[in-house]
């Protein structure tokens, strides 16, 4: 790892004294102090003020106790975690996520990520992360419904659309903000729509949020390859996961002319050389919540499974890691390059080891971090609240078009900056300083709070 600037060295050291033994959230601070030297030596306002030691601490974290009661009577117990991160510039915003995985570190680096993100797409959104270790797999419908409504029975003192707003994440999608909405509604009496992001189209939703972090996310790969005067047309496309982000990143591939040829869920990948059929796919994972085994089953000889292994051994021109944190490794990233593949864009949160980073910039690999590649579903969840602030619902070409403008002009920010500051193509730091500049700028704005 390359040294921290001087300034910077202490505010991580103190970071990790505080925070013991939340790899994840080490992870994420590191990642954007590594961009914010040459920031801190043209500012020197942002230490003086302590600005970075103030991001890097949540300004409310919230853990709280989730019972519920299974099928069989017993009652079962989860955690449940609501970091509230960053509101220089707007309300809270971020997603869920219900995975067994999920403590204070995931939540805490997921927070964080999203601190720049948010700010990357120009809306007025602060950051925020919550969740719970609660499995979602294997559980039947009333069993969901039942904790989503034990989990805002106490969650919801905290939200408002003014205060803190979040959405979904991994194991949060349609269903469960339906649960959580409900449940919401029903203890403070108020049709409060703007309060929670990704709902159904009949009740406050936006047309194309579902879809919006894997169309963004495609939206910002065609930037970066228009960048070397390239398109999608024709390239071969590997995903990784087969839930929300992917199923909509492999629909948007497809409408601009790749060819998606695998993709994964946690027990292993299928190949499907013609291209994964998406009615299948939709209908494996959204409608039956199966396994992509079930869909290699399904599609017979056209497809092979893969149990287990590592999906990036399938050869590709664009890589499209969109399952979860560190799923693609330094190793990972030599077999993707001497494979060929020319762009990596991040549809999951931090799913590139930093070694994996490095490899693939110098092996010249067009690389989007996810604060810049996956926003499009925050920038869309908050086209929703716009639509809910105005008693409104647009069509789906213009907000798809809104969406498009977003990742065009989130991809141009990141773009100028990594050149303003002598790394022309590094996405990475200029989508760090980008980010983090217009928060810092409006932290000091507020004063010390
Ligand atoms: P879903 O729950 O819809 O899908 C997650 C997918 O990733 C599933 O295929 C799942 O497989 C796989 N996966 C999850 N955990 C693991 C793991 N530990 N190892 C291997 N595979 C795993 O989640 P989303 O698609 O919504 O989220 C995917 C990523 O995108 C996350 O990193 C999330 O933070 C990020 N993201 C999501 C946004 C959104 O709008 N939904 C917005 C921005 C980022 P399995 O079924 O086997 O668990």
């Amino acid at each position: 790892m390359p040294q921290l600037d001087e300034k910077l060295d202490p505010i991580y050291r103190e970071v990790l004294r505080r925070n013991p033994a939340e790899e994840e959230f080490h992870q994420a601070v590191r990642e954007v102090l590594d961009s914010l030297g040459p920031v801190v030596a043209k500012n020197p306002h942002y230490t003086d003020a302590a600005v970075i030691e103030r991001i890097c601490e949540p300004e409310r974290q919230i853990i709280f106790r989730v019972p519920w009661v299974d099928d069989s009577g017993a009652v079962q117990i989860n955690r449940g975690f609501r970091v509230e991160f960053n509101s220089a510039l707007g309300p809270y915003k971020g997603g869920l996520r219900f995975h067994p995985s999920v403590n204070l570190g995931i939540i805490k680096f997921l927070g964080f990520e999203q601190i720049f993100k948010n700010s990357l797409t120009g809306m007025p959104i602060g950051g925020a992360k919550g969740g719970s270790d609660f499995d979602p797999k294997g559980k039947s419908e009333l069993e969901i419904m039942r904790f989503c409504q034990s989990f805002m029975t106490e969650l919801y003192r905290h939200l408002g659309e003014y205060t803190d707003v979040p959405a979904g994440d991994i194991g949060v999608g349609g269903r469960e903000i339906g649960y959580l909405f409900g449940q919401y509604k029903r203890i403070t009496n108020r049709y409060e729509s703007g309060v929670l992001t990704g709902k159904g189209l009949t009740w406050g939703g936006s047309q194309v949020r579902r879809e919006a972090t894997g169309y963004g996310a495609v939206f910002f790969v065609d930037e970066m390859l228009r960048t070397r005067h390239q398109s999608l047309e024709g390239k071969r496309v590997v995903v990784s996961g087969s839930g929300n982000v992917a199923i909509y990143a492999i629909e948007k591939v497809r409408q601009l002319g790749g060819t998606v040829v695998a993709c994964s869920d946690s027990d292993g990948y299928v190949v499907d050389e013609k291209g994964i059929d998406l009615e299948l796919l939709k209908e494996i994972k959204e409608v039956r919540r199966e396994r992509v085994s079930d869909y290699a089953e399904a599609r017979g000889h056209d497809a092979h499974y893969v149990q287990g292994g590592r999906v990036w051994d399938v050869p590709c021109d664009v890589a499209l890691p969109s399952a979860t944190q560190n799923e693609l490794n330094a190793h990972d990233a030599k077999t993707l390059v001497s494979n060929g593949c020319v762009v990596v864009a991040e549809g999951a949160n931090m799913p590139t080891t930093p070694d994996a980073v490095q490899v693939l910039q110098e092996a010249g690999v067009l690389f989007a971090p996810g604060k810049a590649a996956n926003a499009g579903g925050v920038a869309t969840s908050a086209l929703e609240m716009q639509q809910n602030a105005s008693r409104d619902s647009w069509s789906f070409e213009h907000t798809e078009e809104r969406l498009s403008e977003i990742m065009r002009g989130i991809h141009d920010r990141c773009a100028e900056t990594a050149e303003e500051y002598g790394v022309p193509g590094n996405y990475v730091v200029g989508a760090n300083i980008a980010g983090f500049i217009q928060v810092a700028d409006a932290m000091l704005a507020l004063g010390v709070i």
